[in-house]
Parts: C-alpha cells; sequence; structure tokens
C-alpha cells in the first residue's frame, strides 16, 4: 500500500470521530438506559480526542522527534492554525458565553484558566491543549531520546489519569489531594495540553516511525475489540465505585488507540481531503448546532420529539452539524484565503525548471555504477546553481542520507529547511563559525593537523572527517606524514567518522593519469589500512567524484561525493558525450520576453551601438542578464536561444538584466511568451555544454553561477 493510501481510513474516522465528540455532548442513549449511554458517550467515545492527537503526532513530529528537523515552518504553520481556529471559535461563541452570563467569574487567573486551559466554550478545551501538547513534546523531543520522551509522556498521563478517572482512589492520599487541588486550580481538570495530550502525540509519531506494515489487520483489530472490551470493564467498575472525577482518561485507553490508530492505518482507500475540513467544521459548530436544535424544537412545538428522545436529539444535531459543516465550509472556501488553493508556480521574469524525473534517473544510474557504497551528493554552490534547498529536498525524498557541502553556511541552509542525516562540509571553516558546526551537527573536514588542533581547542566533540592529500596538493594533510596523520587522531575533541582524498587526474584513462589516479588511491587506502590496523576502525573512506566515479568505480569507497554528474552533464563535452551511462540534465534555463519590436535597417541596438541592422529586423528583449549568470562573454552573436523550437541569436552587449536576441523570421512571437537559454525547445535544444564553450569555461561553471535571482522550480 502506498503511504498516501494509509490515510484514506484516517480520514474517514475523522468524520465519525467527530460525530463521536457529538455523542459526547448529547447523550445519545440517555433516554433508554443510563448504562448504556455511560458506556457511549463516557467510554467508547472517549476515543475521538486522543485520535485527533495521534494524526497531529503522526503528521507533524516524526521529523522533530527522529529526523532532528531543524525547519520549525510546520511546527509553526500546525500552531498557527489551532489558534487561528481557537481564535474565530471564541468568537463564534462569544454571544452564547455573554448570553448564559459565563464571564461572570472576573481575575486574571481566571481569564488564564478559561482561555488558555479550559477553553472558553466547553468543547474548546481542545484546542489549546493540542497546541501547548505539541509544544512540550517538540521542546522536549529536542533534549533526549524517544525512549526517555515516551516515559516521560506515560508518567504525565499516570498523572493525569489521577486526577480524572482515578481521582477517587488519589484523594485518599492528602499529599496527592493537595497537589490535585493546587492543579485544578489553573485548570478545571487534568485532561489538557500537559497530562492528556503528549502521551497520544507521541504514540502517533512513533506508529509512523514504526513504519508498521499493512500485514497484520485482523491482530490490529482484533487488538482493539479486547483492550475496548477490558477498557469497558474498567471505567464500568470506576463507575460503579463512585471514583471518577471526570471519564476523559483511562489506564486502557492508550492500549485502545495503539490498536484503533494501526487498525486504521491498514484500511486500504483512498484519502478523503474533504473529510478533514468537515470533522473540524463538524467539530467547532455541533455545541451550536445543539442550541439550534432546541430552540428550534421549542420555537414548533416538537420538544417531545426532538428533544427528549435523546437519539433523535443526537440525529438531529448530527444531520445540523453536518450540513452546517458542508456550507459553512463552501462559504469559508469561497471568500476567504484559508480556502484558497495554494497558487501552481507563476513563473516570472526568468527562471529555473529542476526534472524531477531526470534527477531520480540520474541517481538511479549513478548508484547503479557504485557499488561499494551511497552517494553522497555535492551540493555545493546552491547545487551547482540548481537550488540546495529543492535538490537537497528531492534528494531526501529518493533515499539519500548523506549531502556534501562546501562551506557551514551552506550546511545551515540545509538544515534549517528540514534535510536531516549527514550533512559534510568540504572545505575551511572559520573558527568564530564553530559553533555553528555543533549547533547544525554538519561533519567537518579536516584540512590538515594545524586546522585539527584549531577544532581541538574549541573544546567541544566536533564530527569530523579528516582529508588526507594524496597529490593534489590542495586541501588535506600530505598523505607521507603519517606522524602528523595520527596526531589528528588523537585530538580528543575530534569525533572523527571518516577520511577522504580528492582525485585530480581523474578526467581521462590516459596512461599518465590513470597511473596518478592509481597512486593516489593506493597511498589513500595504505593511509585507511595503517589507521585500521592502530585501531581507528568503522572509519568511512571515500576519494570518488563524479569523473572517479565514471572512469574508476573500481576505486570503490564508503560514499561517492557525485556533483557534476549527478545533475546529469560533465564538465566538458569531450568527457560527456563519450561516456556511455546516458545522464540527463535536470536543468533548464528561461526567461521572459518583454518586448518584441523593429529594428530598422541601419539602427544599432544596446550599449555601445554594437550591432547595426543591415535589413529590417524584428528583436525581443529577455528579461535576463550577466547578472543572472548569463555569461557576457556571449555577447554579439556568439551566444543564441531558442523560441518556438527555433534559433534566435544574441545581438549587441547582454546587459546585467537584460539581453537582446534576433527573431526576424520567427512567426508570431509575443511579448510573454518564453525563451529557452538551457533546454529543449521543439526539436532543438540547448546543453551547458554549448554555453561553456561560447563562453571558454566548464558547465560546472556555468551552472553554479546562475544567479540568486533566478525562480527555481521543480517539475
Ligand atoms: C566539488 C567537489 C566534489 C564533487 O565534484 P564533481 O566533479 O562535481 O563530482 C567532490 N569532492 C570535493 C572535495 C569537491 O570539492
Amino acid at each position: 500500500m502506498t503511504e498516501e493510501k494509509r490515510f484514506g481510513g484516517l480520514d474517514c474516522f475523522k468524520l465519525a470521530a467527530a460525530f463521536l465528540v457529538a455523542a459526547i455532548h448529547t447523550s445519545p442513549l440517555a433516554s433508554f438506559s443510563a448504562e448504556g449511554d455511560f458506556i457511549v458517550t463516557r467510554v467508547i467515545a472517549r476515543v475521538a480526542v486522543p485520535f485527533f492527537f495521534m494524526v497531529t503526532g503522526y503528521f507533524l513530529l516524526p521529523q522533530y522527534l527522529f529526523e532532528h528537523s531543524m525547519d520549525n515552518r510546520p511546527l509553526r504553520r500546525c500552531l498557527k492554525k489551532l489558534l487561528l481556529l481557537y481564535l474565530a471559535a471564541i468568537l463564534l461563541y462569544l454571544p452564547v458565553n455573554l448570553y448564559a452570563g459565563q464571564f461572570s467569574e472576573a481575575g486574571i487567573g481566571a481569564f488564564f484558566r478559561m482561555v488558555l486551559v479550559d477553553g472558553t466554550f466547553y468543547h474548546l478545551w481542545y484546542l489549546p491543549a493540542a497546541a501547548l501538547g505539541v509544544v512540550i513534546v517538540w521542546f522536549l523531543g529536542r533534549r533526549m531520546p524517544f525512549g526517555v520522551l515516551t516515559g516521560i509522556c506515560f508518567v504525565l498521563y499516570l498523572i493525569g489519569l489521577s486526577g480524572d478517572s482515578y481521582y477517587g482512589l488519589a484523594e485518599q492520599v492528602p499529599a496527592l489531594k493537595r497537589m490535585y487541588e493546587g492543579i485544578f486550580s489553573v485548570s478545571s481538570y487534568t485532561r489538557n495540553g500537559l497530562f492528556y495530550a503528549p502521551v497520544f502525540l507521541v504514540m502517533g509519531a512513533g506508529i509512523r516511525r514504526g513504519r508498521i506494515k499493512s500485514a497484520e489487520p485482523a491482530g490490529n483489530l482484533a487488538g482493539f475489540v479486547l483492550t475496548l472490551g477490558l477498557m469497558i470493564t474498567e471505567a464500568v467498575a470506576l463507575h460503579r465505585l463512585d471514583l471518577q472525577r471526570h471519564d476523559s482518561m483511562y489506564i486502557m485507553l492508550p492500549a485502545v488507540m495503539f490498536f484503533l490508530f494501526r487498525a486504521l492505518l491498514a484500511v486500504d482507500t483512498a484519502p478523503v481531503r474533504r473529510f478533514r475540513e468537515l470533522s473540524t467544521w463538524i467539530y467547532v459548530i455541533h455545541p451550536f448546532c445543539i442550541i439550534l436544535v432546541r430552540g428550534g424544537a421549542k420555537a414548533v412545538h416538537l420538544e417531545e420529539f426532538l428533544v427528549e428522545n435523546s437519539l433523535v436529539h443526537y440525529l438531529a444535531v448530527c444531520a445540523a452539524s453536518g450540513v452546517g459543516a458542508v456550507i459553512g465550509s463552501r462559504i469559508f472556501a469561497r471568500f476567504s484565503v484559508f480556502g484558497r488553493k495554494e497558487q501552481a508556480f507563476e513563473k516570472g521574469r526568468a527562471w529555473i525548471e529542476l526534472s524531477r524525473e531526470d534527477l531520480a534517473r540520474n541517481v538511479e544510474t549513478l548508484q547503479g555504477l557504485f557499488s561499494s557504497g551511497e552517494l553522497m551528493p555535492a551540493i555545493k554552490a546552491n547545487a551547482y546553481g540548481h537550488g540546495a534547498v529543492l535538490i537537497a529536498k528531492e534528494l531526501q525524498k529518493m533515499g539519500i542520507k548523506a549531502f556534501c557541502v562546501a562551506c557551514a553556511a551552506e550546511g545551515v541552509e540545509l538544515r534549517r529547511h528540514g534535510i536531516t542525516g549527514e550533512i559534510l562540509v568540504l572545505g575551511y571553516t572559520h573558527p568564530k563559525d564553530f559553533g555553528l558546526l555543533k549547533k547544525y551537527r554538519l561533519i567537518q573536514t579536516v584540512v590538515d593537523l594545524a586546522y585539527g588542533k584549531m577544532l581541538n581547542h574549541y573544546g567541544r566533540k566536533i564530527k569530523v572527517h579528516v582529508k588526507i592529500d594524496t597529490g593534489m596538493h590542495r586541501l588535506g594533510e600530505r598523505a607521507e606524514k603519517s606522524k602528523e596523520i595520527c596526531r589528528i587522531f588523537r585530538l580528543k575533541n575530534l569525533q572523527i567518522e571518516g577520511i577522504y582524498t580528492h582525485l585530480c587526474a581523474d578526467e581521462t584513462k590516459d596512461a599518465a593519469d590513470q597511473a596518478y589516479t592509481k597512486r593516489q588511491a593506493a597511498l589513500f587506502y595504505r593511509i585507511a589500512d595503517r589507521l585500521e590496523a592502530q585501531g581507528f576502525t568503522g572509519l568511512k573512506t571515500h576519494l570518488l567524484a563524479s569523473y572517479g566515479l565514471i572512469n574508476y568505480p573500481e576505486l570503490g569507497g564508503d560514499y561517492v561525493r557525485v556533483g557534476i554528474a549527478l545533475y546529469g552533464v560533465l564538465s566538458d563535452r569531450k568527457v560527456g558525450e563519450n561516456h556511455p551511462a546516458g545522464l540527463v540534465p535536470v536543468l533548464s534555463l528561461k526567461a521572459r520576453i518583454a518586448v518584441v519590436k523593429d529594428l530598422y535597417q541601419g539602427e544599432s541596438v544596446g550599449y555601445g551601438l554594437d550591432y547595426t541592422a543591415d535589413k529590417d529586423r524584428r528583436i525581443a528583449v529577455l528579461s535576463i542578464g550577466y547578472a543572472d549568470g548569463l555569461p557576457r562573454s556571449l555577447s554579439g552573436g556568439r551566444g543564441r536561444v531558442l523560441i518556438h523550437g527555433q534559433c534566435a541569436p544574441v545581438i549587441g552587449r547582454i546587459c546585467m538584466d537584460q539581453t537582446i536576441v534576433d527573431i526576424t523570421g520567427i512567426e508570431g512571437v509575443k511579448a510573454g511568451e518564453s525563451a529557452v537559454l538551457i533546454g529543449r525547445s521543439g526539436k532543438e535544444e540547448i546543453t551547458a555544454y554549448e554555453l561553456a564553450e561560447g563562453a571558454g569555461t566548464i558547465t560546472n561553471e556555468i551552472l553554479s553561477r546562475l544567479g540568486e535571482r533566478l525562480e527555481r522550480v521543480v517539475v
């Protein structure tokens, strides 16, 4: 079953749970059997609220509890939604509050209790409780392992339980009684965001993490039935013994919820987004509908039928809430910013399109070449101009768990956008930024012994990979300096997880290059072996980048730091087009045509009047220039773009923000259409190779200089 499909069962139960909440507030069986009503509304229906907490935990929290995401936007979005909903509901019920004189208790304490804990109307406690619970679990979850967090949440639940269904026992102990009286002075019940919500939030997250297979739906159902039976027994006993102060929390409730939630996940049905929205509406408005049904019944003298028969009353409230929810959500969707669909990407002045499919194909191709370990994509320099966050997110979804970047700031940006897993900083980090390495759990490269000492001096443990210079003579401690390398390994604040080197003659398989490369590899592995012999075991090793992977995959390693090849090109055409792997370019570069106009014979265009029309011409001005990364050296006919699948040469000098092209002979070009600078249009294609050749450089430079102000979108 796909992950999406698992949500269908949850969606359907959301609707059911909303009607269960309405049952709690209407007692549908009251006029038939007090005990029956107790079992339905005070026991069975008590699964509804924990279920909503678990859904929140399931979708929101795993990224924080297990992947240690530093991207707090989903959390903030969730809290904002809860608080806005709460605010709207407070306003909706304000007239009822005032009518019933519910604000008579004055004072800041009463206000605090009512607004922040109890809710201003009897069902509204849920919203502040959910918000508080989420914040508590998120806050604690960052500071302790999941097991400890779960333990704490269960202890909180036990405290809550003893002030709820088991209060009759707890109050026998004077110290406990005093404690609970303190609690009840700030919160009318223990059923709140501190004692009640956390355990279910954590369970939801844990179930997501467990990735339970759909294999045993029967087991879950049996577990649910059994635990529910036990919970009913427990509740009835407590009720008969008159021990309950309130009836939201039972010992068996977490177990019931565990099986119920897993059983719902196993329901194989498509997600129903509409139900999510409707359930919220029903939850918010059903008390209003209770008032409405009662008032309406009184007005038409149907009280005997509509109110005194508790079941009919309940059904009438459900019907009114359902209809109200449908109408309300429709109106809301039409008039409000909340209901507006997320706008599709509106391509603006100049932009980059990234092909998800081609990126996935390259990942698969490259992984296929590398049997000894996993990919550690290089997403430095804004992922070679593609957009680091977008690319990293796509790669993360494809299962990539390690990345490398050039500097700490790039790593921080990824972390802030929720990228988890390993992030290796390949270059130098200034000591003033060592705190960032720690805070964002980045792995720093030790570029030589002196730098290692500096890192050590920072005084806190920092994860590192040690770089060995095997012949490029750039970063790394020289390979023959084994004493120095050993000294790096004895620095006590370095948590060394790997060693690596970088090849510099691996672009070809010429005899000389091959010999050099093999010598580099031999030096590297000799050091790795020696370190292992000295007891430094479990070190990750890596030496290959794109060319190494393509030309010398047998050199192995635990990671391959693949950069340019991942994006579907190689540095220059010679290498790129000869090799068999079948990489596909991921990026297209496009720009808007701002203006289309005539240029008459003898007129010139642009700075320096560099181009003069030999006959009447039609020209187009594109909203892209060298500040966007288009090389200025492509001016004066050395570059071209594609419009309507045809070629339009650049004329005059490329400006900072604009470029002029000749569209004479291309039919029907209009302002507002787009031009392709890299990528396909019709049967034509412009590759990054072509731009690189025109500008006298390699694709790496062309791509990595694509500007910050280009919009980027994954298609
Ligand atoms: C940039 C870089 C890479 C990636 O190189 P590509 O040739 O783009 O695959 C790998 N390792 C180091 C140290 C780098 O600086």
